[in-house]
């Protein structure tokens, strides 16, 4: 890489990388970083330098966890929308998941179908993952082959007919299969049994909503899964952890070296139940959003590397369909462009680090879907940033979001954290908040 003339260089006094933050300059070349030197290093003959002075240039955000819904539901949302959300919040890359979009990702051609639409109109980079259906357990492996970065499944009803859930029975099929090949299972972890059981009282009440999906629900789904991964010796991972119960087991496994990996999304780390207002369903998320003490847990979790990574879980909806009745409003948070200050501002209140906020943001959902060329600032990586003001404060006004329908539970709140540009392999992608031209790529999964 020595050879290729440097283009950029891009110089702050507080660079993340993984080694910690420090003064640096980093240079670019062909969309890769080339070089992490000195703050004072020389800027080569012909190369650009961009300083931001003391504002913080940290790796791109990798969100492996947005619903974009196109085609087919795309007055939801849409690549267009969600990708310039993205890149307007510090996230460079973004994995799509595989239902809510009509066709959903369960089949090879209706993948091509998905990449065919978000070619055009992607942002940030975008990835995908396949959809495990109860019917589909020979499409796996083909989805695996035209690079998808693993499979979601449902154990209990995903909200749209046209995904049905898997029975323990079609899950230890399923994830034989993809254990099979290599592959990883990604869950959304709550028992059917334990929802079916639970009091479903309609209203505007949202301790009636949280009733309704209790934390057992969870549990049993998670300590089922575990038992499932270990007699396969399988990869899975935890979808949008809620419940602190779970914990004590998700470590235990860890510790016993099963292949476990779990996240949790800024609107559990960062709202509670307390404070959601009746009617309110524009908080209204599956599993819930629980109560403080519960929340605490989950920081806890993240401190001690139980809980791996935090990404949106990004799943919005026309406003019309968030009802204040609990029991029917469509189930979804939108934040894909207020994750990082939601969660930074929560971080810095509870003590920890910028370079933690990296860690679970960037570096450790990179991981999770082997983006090895993402995730942190480093010799080889794309040349992928947010600068971000991590001092300054705003208020959420719903019509700065370009996300497609602007309903949004973080409406009027204050956070630390202004993204003061973007940059995607060295280009700049997003500047104070507005999104430039559309550069992103297609990714499919390499190894
Ligand atoms: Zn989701």
């Amino acid at each position: 890489m020595a050879d290729v003339a440097v283009e950029l260089v891009l110089r702050s006094t507080r660079v993340i990388t993984p080694e910690g933050t420090r003064a640096a300059s980093v240079a670019v070349a062909g969309g890769k970083i080339t070089a992490v030197l000195a703050y004072e290093a020389e800027v080569p003959a012909g190369a650009r330098l961009e300083d931001f002075g003391d504002d913080v240039l940290l790796p791109g955000l990798v969100d492996t966890h947005v619903h974009v819904n196109d085609p087919g539901r795309t007055e939801w949302e849409g690549f267009w929308t969600a990708t310039r959300a993205a890149a307007a919040g510090g996230i460079t890359t973004i994995l799509d998941m595989p239902l809510n979009s009509l066709p959903p990702t369960t089949t090879t051609d209706n993948l091509r179908v998905k990449q065919e639409v978000a070619r055009a109109k992607a942002h940030v980079d975008v990835g995908f993952w396949g959809g495990a259906l109860p019917d589909n357990v020979k499409d796996l492996r083909p989805l695996h082959d035209a690079g998808v970065y693993g499979f979601k499944c449902f154990l209990s009803p995903s909200g749209v007919d046209e995904f049905p859930e898997l029975d323990q029975e079609q899950l230890a099929t399923s994830l034989a299969e993809i254990t099979g090949f290599g592959g990883l299972l990604i869950v959304h972890a709550e028992d059917p049994h334990h929802l079916d059981a639970a009091p479903v009282v309609p209203g505007p009440k949202y301790a009636d909503f949280l009733a309704s999906r209790p934390r057992d629900a969870e549990n049993t789904a998670i300590g089922n899964l575990i038992a499932q991964a270990k007699r396969l010796n399988a990869r899975v991972h935890v979808l949008h952890l809620s419940s602190s119960d779970a914990l004590p087991l998700i470590a235990a496994a860890k510790a016993e070296g099963i292949k476990i990996t779990v996240e949790s999304c800024p609107h559990y780390l960062t709202l509670t139940a307390e404070e959601v207002p009746d009617g309110a369903s524009e908080f209204k998320c599956c599993p819930p959003i629980r109560e403080a003490a519960n929340q605490d847990l989950l920081w806890d979790a993240l401190a001690d590397g139980t809980i791996d990574c935090i990404v949106s879980d990004h799943s919005p909806s026309t406003a019309d369909l968030k009802t204040s009745d609990f029991s029917t409003a469509w189930g979804g948070i939108s934040s894909l462009q207020l994750g990082l200050p939601a969660i930074w501002t929560e971080a810095r209140r509870r003590g920890r680090t910028l370079e933690d906020v990296v860690r679970w943001m960037s570096a450790a959902p990179a991981a999770l879907a082997g983006l090895a060329q993402k995730g942190a600032i480093e010799v080889g990586r794309d040349a992928d940033f947010a600068v971000l003001a991590p001092e300054e404060t705003f208020t959420v006004d719903p019509a700065e979001l370009h996300h497609r329908n602007q309903v949004t539970a973080y409406a009027g709140k204050t956070l630390h954290g202004v993204v003061k540009s973007t940059w995607l392999r060295g280009a700049q992608i997003a500047d104070h908040g507005t999104p430039t031209e559309p550069t992103g790529l297609l990714l499919e999964r390499q190894n």
